[in-house]
């Protein structure tokens, strides 16, 4: 499972409370925003870190990387049968054009080709509509002698036109162009299926159907294709293979050996019993510094969820974020005897959860170039019951997603002063990554419900009030000189910037996610408006000058937020959290929808439009995605590695193309 990061994004300070968290020395000068095409925007992430690592993780990394790139083909040709053809056919054409590159023709067709690495495949990446040239037809055959059938595929709306298809009462499987099925209906499949789990184990079920083609024969036979080393995808898998056994001799323990050992023999046989030891081993393996995601991972790209598509991240520990996140865990007990929640509703023993966070040091497959901020595997529901998961949020990215959105207008759009840009621009990033660690470890984690009160009694209002309940409790400490005590805010002053941020972004800004005229439904969201407005509405008058805690002000026709007290608002904080908790541990199911549907869901219509407005004006790209950097490793006579550098330099096209030159073969 992943945790996507929105398409819309906020400054540091405004974005949403997203799982992850850290505060990196930032290298001067590294330039997180690269090219922009199409609905794109290309950035960069730093892999701040890997300098420090030992020159065994870093052979390590080095052949792992080289693993997760060798499985992009694969990727490609699972988005569509066609896919691997019309990149080389619009990769030859792209190098040797001798025509005018300027022509309207040629540069629409470099973006057709832009978009189409992207999203491995010619159907959007997101949304799964197929790419509608904006290159005459006449034009792209004539300079590449394109056969009939493809150009059709290129060409023509009504053939594959989605990607997947989840329309109820259509055939999903002949109306979706991805390429896990050959020849069968959905019918067939489904019967296929049935059979199959039926006559499988029960109790520890392996997961059909992952890691093949579902065929049907001429004869009308159906039969699973596997995709191992001897089988489908062979050619790739082999080159995974081999990079991972280079890999396996630099693990960091011997458990990790074993991972990678067991990952080899299921990439060879296929066996998804294999699979199931794989996982269960790497589930747990959690002392090496290094770790990897390599293989047939998630479903989304099948209409009838069981086909895995081909994906691979490597990654390190982020010692530094991973030391804070100890400190909070460390200190739990401290947090919730102090908090102003009514002691009934306090846990006696809380023990915090240390969340883990790891620094991405390449993407790969299916996380490339568009990826997830935050991972929780492996998928089979057995294997989490009875061996738990590992759950991930990935630091360099989100870093990288916020520093991009500096530069983007959203901040001076919307901020009300100079004053407060200042704090957000020094301290935003700071404040947020304690946000969501108090969010994560301690909030979550803090308070109990009364004896005999069902955890289900808020029924739809439970998320909404359980994402509040953490929320507030980061608020209310983020503003405790305790966590100045701790060594983890440079001042007293520091958390202004967040609360700026989450009131600007509550009541105004994040509401650009919504279409104009309608209510806001995502729990994550109604939370956050829940708490502004109700701070709002609360800290009418009550800022120590008279004013209001918090004040809504218009100038030149637009709105802007402005706190008057913010030892008031914290106060205002502390007094929800106590309320909410109330509700929380007492299952009031009345107050918990009162309060929703009182703060969390309208919005007011000529407010939304003028932010709206206010957005569009911006004209931010709605999607994002990574270059990867490039790792060299130096060997000495004998071919040991003596070294491994990394750079950012690379661009978009040249490493598209490097990649399908270098890590790709005709199967
Ligand atoms: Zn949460």
């Amino acid at each position: 499972m992943k945790k996507f990061i929105k398409a819309l994004l906020l400054p540091p300070a405004m974005m949403i409370a997203s799982c992850t968290g850290n505060v990196q020395p930032q290298e001067e000068g590294f330039n997180y925003i690269d090219e922009r095409f199409a609905d794109i925007q290309m950035l960069r992430y730093n892999v701040d870190g890997f300098d420090s690592l030992t020159l065994k993780q870093k052979t390590l990394i080095y052949h792992l990387q080289e693993a997760a790139l060798w499985g992009r083909d694969i990727l490609f040709d699972q988005n569509g049968r066609y896919n691997l053809e019309i990149r080389r056919i619009m990769e030859k054409l792209y190098m040797e054009y001798d025509g005018d590159r300027t022509s309207e023709d040629f540069k629409a067709f470099e973006v057709y080709l832009k978009r189409l690495w992207f999203s491995s495949g010619i159907h959007h990446h997101y949304g799964s509509e197929k790419f509608i040239p904006e290159f005459s037809r006449e034009w792209f055959v004539a300079q590449t002698a394109c056969p009939e059938e493809i150009a059709e595929v290129i060409f023509n709306p009504e053939v594959m036109p989605k990607r997947v298809n989840q329309a109820q009462g259509e055939d999903l499987i002949l109306t979706s162009a991805c390429n896990y099925y050959q020849g069968v209906t959905q019918a067939e499949a489904e019967a296929f299926y049935a059979r199959v789990k039926a006559e499988g184990d029960q109790l520890r079920p392996v997961m059909h159907g992952m890691n093949s083609t579902l065929v049907k024969d001429s004869d009308g036979t159906i039969y699973e294709e596997r995709w191992t080393t001897k089988g489908k995808y062979g050619k790739s898998l082999s080159k995974v293979v081999e990079n991972l056994k280079l890999a396996k001799a630099y693990a960091e323990d011997e458990k990790q050996q074993e991972v990678i050992g067991k990952l080899i023999e299921y990439y060879e046989t296929g066996d998804l019993h294999t699979f199931d030891e794989y996982t269960i081993a790497w589930v747990e393996n959690t002392a090496p510094m290094v770790d990897f995601v390599n293989g047939f991972t998630e479903s989304y790209g099948d209409p009838l969820g069981m086909k895995a598509s081909w994906e691979s991240i490597v990654n390190f520990k982020d010692t530094e974020a991973t030391k804070r996140t100890e400190k909070l865990s460390a200190n739990a007990q401290w947090f919730e005897d102090n908090s102003p929640v009514a002691a009934e509703f306090k846990k006696e023993n809380v023990k915090g959860i240390t969340a883990k966070v790891i620094k991405a040091a390449i993407l790969g497959g299916d996380l490339y170039p568009s990826t997830a901020i935050g991972i929780n595997l492996p998928n089979s529901n057995w294997v989490r019951a009875e061996h738990g998961s590992k759950s991930v949020t990935i630091a360099n990215l989100t870093h990288a997603y916020a520093e991009s959105s500096n530069g983007n207008g959203m901040l001076d759009e919307f901020v009300y002063s100079q004053a407060e840009a200042d704090l957000i621009r020094q301290y935003g990033g700071v404040t947020d990554d304690l946000h969501t660690d108090l969010h994560e470890c301690l909030g979550h984690g803090s308070g109990k419900l009364l004896p005999g009160v069902d955890s289900e009694a808020l029924k739809a209002y439970g998320s909404t009030i359980e994402e509040a309940r953490a929320d507030l409790f980061a608020l209310y400490y983020l503003a405790d000189p305790k966590l100045v005590e701790l060594g983890l805010l440079p001042n007293n002053e520091a958390y202004k910037a967040n609360y700026i941020g989450q009131m600007q972004n509550g009541l105004l800004t994040q509401i650009v996610r919504v279409k104009l005229g309608e209510e806001i439904e995502e729990a994550h969201m109604r939370n956050r408006a829940l708490i502004a407005y109700w701070a709002y509405a609360n800290g009418k008058g009550k800022a120590e000058n008279g004013k209001d805690v918090i004040e809504m002000v218009k100038r030149e026709g637009k709105t802007y937020i402005c706190i008057n007290d913010y030892a008031a608002l914290r106060n205002l904080f502390g007094q929800l959290l106590a309320e909410i908790q109330r509700i929380k541990s007492t299952g009031d199911f009345d107050a918990a929808r009162n309060l929703v549907e009182t703060y969390g869901v309208k919005i007011d219509y000529n407010l939304h439009k003028e932010i709206l407005d206010r957005y569009a004006a911006l004209d931010i790209a709605p999607y994002k995605g990574f270059i990867n950097p490039v790792y060299t490793a130096t060997k000495d006579e004998a071919g040991n590695i003596t070294g491994v550098s990394i750079s950012y330099t690379e661009g978009y096209a040249e490493q598209m193309l490097r990649y399908s030159k270098d890590y790709s073969v005709e199967e």
